[in-house]
């Protein structure tokens, strides 16, 4: 089966997820990607094949990256279109749904093969439910993905052969770019390797939770709890309402471990769990749980780290 990825030139890496997605939904696809800089160059790549224009098209031209698709589907047709569900990718897909006449579900975190034909479940009304959604139209199938759900690292690395599109785009008369600054980025605590997590348990001491991430050289992401408290950024929500994270270490502080925070929680290789309760939800996940209180952990834990660290320094000399 052929199936088509578009590739975010900012965030080329999610392909791998995409490509997840694919051989979920059938077991040898043929993974075609579109990306709009001929200059990209996806590192590990998952594809088969790689479309790019001759000349680059800007992110702010849909229309021209909607034709430039469209040109490609002309001559060649795909079963299923995955989409990143980043902003570029939410841009896109509704558009390029409207141009095939053809649904578009958004924000798939789950898929499922039923007597009904494919699922796609995303959530609903900031998460209240998850939706169950079955694609009836006749074109391609549509979908954007949510990041940091599906993990591809089991696919094998492939260098793609690159195609170049072959009808030329014209690009939108009127839009020019004048300036283009790199936008000042917040931490994204879905990049992270290691994650410290707070919730109610720390709620009046939250800051603490900085110290054990530096000694860590980890970010810092928080319960629902503590964002409705108002204490820090929905940004750094771990959950169903919040962001899917998939750390090398994630260390919950505080966290019972309602089904709404686990859902925000995927492929976590090392899950430590610092509780007052040994019986909190969360604890039945944990690689490791400490029962106690969390800043007391959190000073006992830095302190040792540091002695540990100079005692390194002091041997290495
Ligand atoms: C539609 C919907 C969407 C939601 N989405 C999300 C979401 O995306 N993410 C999310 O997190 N929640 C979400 N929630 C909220 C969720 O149901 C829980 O209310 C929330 O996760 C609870 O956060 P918590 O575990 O940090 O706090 P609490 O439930 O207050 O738990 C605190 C924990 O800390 C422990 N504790 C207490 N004192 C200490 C101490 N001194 N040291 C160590 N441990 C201690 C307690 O034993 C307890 O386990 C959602 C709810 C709804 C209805």
């Amino acid at each position: 089966m052929r199936i088509l990825i578009l590739i975010d030139s900012c965030h080329p890496e999610l392909t791998r997820e995409l490509s997840a997605v694919a051989h979920e939904l059938t077991r040898d696809p043929k993974l075609h990607g579109i990306a709009f800089d001929p200059t990209i160059s996806p590192k590990e790549s998952t594809l088969d094949i790689l479309h790019t224009p001759t000349q680059p098209i800007p992110a702010v031209d849909q229309a021209a990256i909607i034709s430039a698709i469209l040109s490609l589907l002309h001559t060649t047709p795909f079963k299923a279109i995955l989409v990143p569900a980043t902003p570029f990718g939410r841009q896109i897909a509704p558009r390029l749904a409207m141009a095939l006449h053809t649904g578009l579900v958004a924000d798939v975190t789950q898929i499922q093969s039923t007597e009904h034909g494919l699922v796609m479940i995303r959530p609903a009304y900031s998460g209240k439910l998850m939706a169950s959604i079955v694609n009836t139209a006749d074109g391609p199938l549509m979908m954007s993905i949510r990041q940091g759900v599906f993990s591809g690292d089991h696919l094998p690395t492939k260098t793609p052969s690159r195609h170049v599109l072959a009808a030329s785009v014209q690009l939108s008369p009127g839009i020019r770019i004048l300036e283009s600054r790199p936008k000042t980025m917040t931490e994204d605590i879905r990049q992270a390797k290691i994650l410290v997590s707070g919730g109610g348990g720390i709620q009046h001491h939250f800051k603490e939770l900085h110290r054990l991430a530096e000694v860590l050289g980890a970010s810092v992401s928080a319960s629902r709890r503590i964002v409705d408290s108002g204490i820090v950024s929905r940004k750094i929500q771990v959950g169903q309402s919040g962001k899917t994270v998939s750390p090398d270490l994630y260390v919950a502080l505080g966290i019972s471990g309602s089904v709404q925070h686990i859902e925000g929680l995927r492929n976590i290789k090392h899950l430590v769990v610092v509780n007052t309760n040994p019986n909190a939800p969360l604890t039945a996940l944990a690689d490791l749980v400490v029962e106690g209180d969390a800043v007391e952990f959190i000073h006992r834990f830095t302190e040792r780290i540091r002695q540990r660290d100079a005692e390194g320094a002091t041997h290495g000399r």
